[in-house]
């Protein structure tokens, strides 16, 4: 056993949920301490998600537009890859980061403590400190922010070559050839990475369409773009069955193309669950929903009103953004004030080549919905910034409430797509019309003209609101 101590709030997990909501809670006057596991703050989206992605993607695309800029008359000499110089990048930026979060935390007396909680009792936990003692925390209220964990297929056997986003981010070697299990975004950013550098990629997918979900005209231009990448694409296909040898791991894929095929290394990036099973919730009578997320209402309470859960492990979808939103109505909650989370949307990002953003109603699932909608869609051909730039294949669509001609959903692929949503994120939650975005001067030449210039194809088919 270990000392005993007493905080206002225990935040659990130093993820962006996590860190959100004891720097706000200590903002608002709280005595808060955060207790994660690894040395390292920052959780999955800085040590192995968002953040090395985007270092790694951003060499992925650097390297690729050098190479496309040969035809309009810049060449380099041949391609030398320096993994260690590129894995040192990766760390350099990850730790610029993490160090931040913690100055933050010192700035704001956040007690960090080293460890891994559990429930003791409903308003203590227990943790397993880095040194093999452990220590009780008492708190009056508390904040679960564990995260989730990358979902591991049964049928895969255990080897060194078999991995998820946390291994395929270490970078080991480069594969002749890589399997991706799942085309999400986590599967199609590491295709990517991986084939930038090198590797012949085959991808299998259990659903009809990659980024499933995502407007179909999108992902048809991604799938052309992209094509050079995959040797195999199998959709509506599955794994049934893996085995690994000196050769390699052999796996057998079943679909419109069944084979067995052989691999240097694969990636399972077929979903993520929720940490909740090793925290004791049942022993304190905190509830899960039937996929082991913990249940929640609208100021982030659990089913104790002094519990309270954000992030992934509270539920879909698994972004940081939507963690850190969440993480900021919890720790206003528990420091007295009326918070909700009241967002509308939560926009999706897929830091592809090129990439692609999505938020709200996608007009293909408007239908089913029973939701009268028209798109108005602006390709890029027409834009003198996308030409220029050799990104004419882009396209940036609106998708319009045919009842109320306000902006309920949108679609942008090509270079910058995730920095311009935020622009028709903006116009969702205020409420904004076509005509309020066609009305609005954007800069020219740029690739944000589009969303303006996509508001006004959809007043030229729709004359009434003019
Ligand atoms: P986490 O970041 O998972 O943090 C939870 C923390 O809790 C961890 O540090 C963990 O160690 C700690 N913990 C768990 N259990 C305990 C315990 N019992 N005791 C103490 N500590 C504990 N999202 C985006 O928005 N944009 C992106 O570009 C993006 N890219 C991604 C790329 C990859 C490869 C992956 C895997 C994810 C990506 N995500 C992205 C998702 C994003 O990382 C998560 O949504 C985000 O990290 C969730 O934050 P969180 O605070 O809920 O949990």
């Amino acid at each position: 056993g270990g000392g005993e101590e007493r905080f206002d709030l225990a935040v659990i997990g130093g993820g962006p949920g996590g860190y959100s909501a004891a720097y706000r809670a200590a903002d608002l006057g709280l005595r808060v301490a955060m207790i994660e596991r690894y040395q390292s703050l920052g959780g999955v989206c800085l040590n192995v998600g968002c953040i090395p992605s985007k270092a790694l993607l951003h060499i992925a695309a650097a390297k690729e537009e050098a190479e496309r800029i040969a035809e309009k008359g810049v060449r380099f000499g041949a391609l030398e890859l320096d993994l260690n110089a590129l894995r040192s990048f990766r760390d350099g930026t990850i730790k610029k980061l993490t160090d931040g979060l913690g100055q933050m935390a010192r700035a704001r007396d956040v007690r960090i403590i080293n460890g891994v909680a559990r429930f003791v009792a409903s308003n203590c936990l227990a943790i397993d400190l880095d040194t093999g003692a452990s220590q009780y925390v008492e708190f009056e209220k508390c904040i679960i922010a564990t995260g989730s964990s990358a979902n591991k297929l049964s049928v895969f056997p255990k080897d060194k070559r078999i991995v998820t986003s946390t291994g395929a981010l270490q970078l080991k070697t480069i594969p002749k050839q890589m399997l991706v299990v799942g085309a999400g975004i986590i599967g199609l950013e590491m295709a990517t990475i991986y084939s930038a550098l090198g590797a012949q990629i085959d991808l299998v997918e259990r659903l009809p369409s990659m980024l499933a979900g995502v407007d179909p005209d999108a992902v048809k231009i991604w799938q052309s773009r992209n094509a050079h990448r995959f040797q195999h694409i199998d959709l509506n296909a599955g794994v049934v069955s893996a085995t690994a040898d000196s050769k390699g791991v052999s796996v057998e894929i079943e679909g419109a193309k069944p084979g067995r095929r052989t691999y240097d290394l694969v990636l399972q990036s077929a979903g993520r669950v929720p940490n909740s099973a090793s925290l004791g919730l049942e022993k304190i009578g905190v509830r899960c929903d039937a996929k082991g997320f913990v249940a929640v209402d609208r100021q982030m309470r659990t089913n104790l009103p002094h519990i309270f859960a954000i992030g992934d492990v509270a539920g879909n979808p698994m972004l940081a953004h939507k963690a850190v939103h969440e993480g900021h109505v919890a720790a206003e909650v528990a420091a007295g004030l009326k918070s909700f989370f009241d967002a509308k949307i939560v926009p999706n990002v897929a830091y592809t080549d090129p990439e692609v953003a999505w938020v709200g109603v996608m007009e293909h699932e408007a239908a089913s919905s029973g939701r009268r909608v028209r798109s108005a869609k602006f390709p890029w051909a027409a834009s003198g910034r996308a030409v220029a730039s050799g990104a004419s294949y882009g396209m940036t669509k609106l998708i319009i409430d045919q009842e109320t001609h306000r902006i309920i959903g949108g679609v942008i692929v090509g270079p910058h797509a995730g920095d311009m949503i935020g622009e028709i994120c903006l116009a969702i939650e205020m409420g904004a019309d076509a005509i309020d975005i066609s009305k609005t001067i954007h800069p020219h030449p740029t690739f944000g003209e589009t969303i303006g210039l996509a508001a006004e194809v959809y007043e030229g088919v729709c004359t009434d609101v003019l």
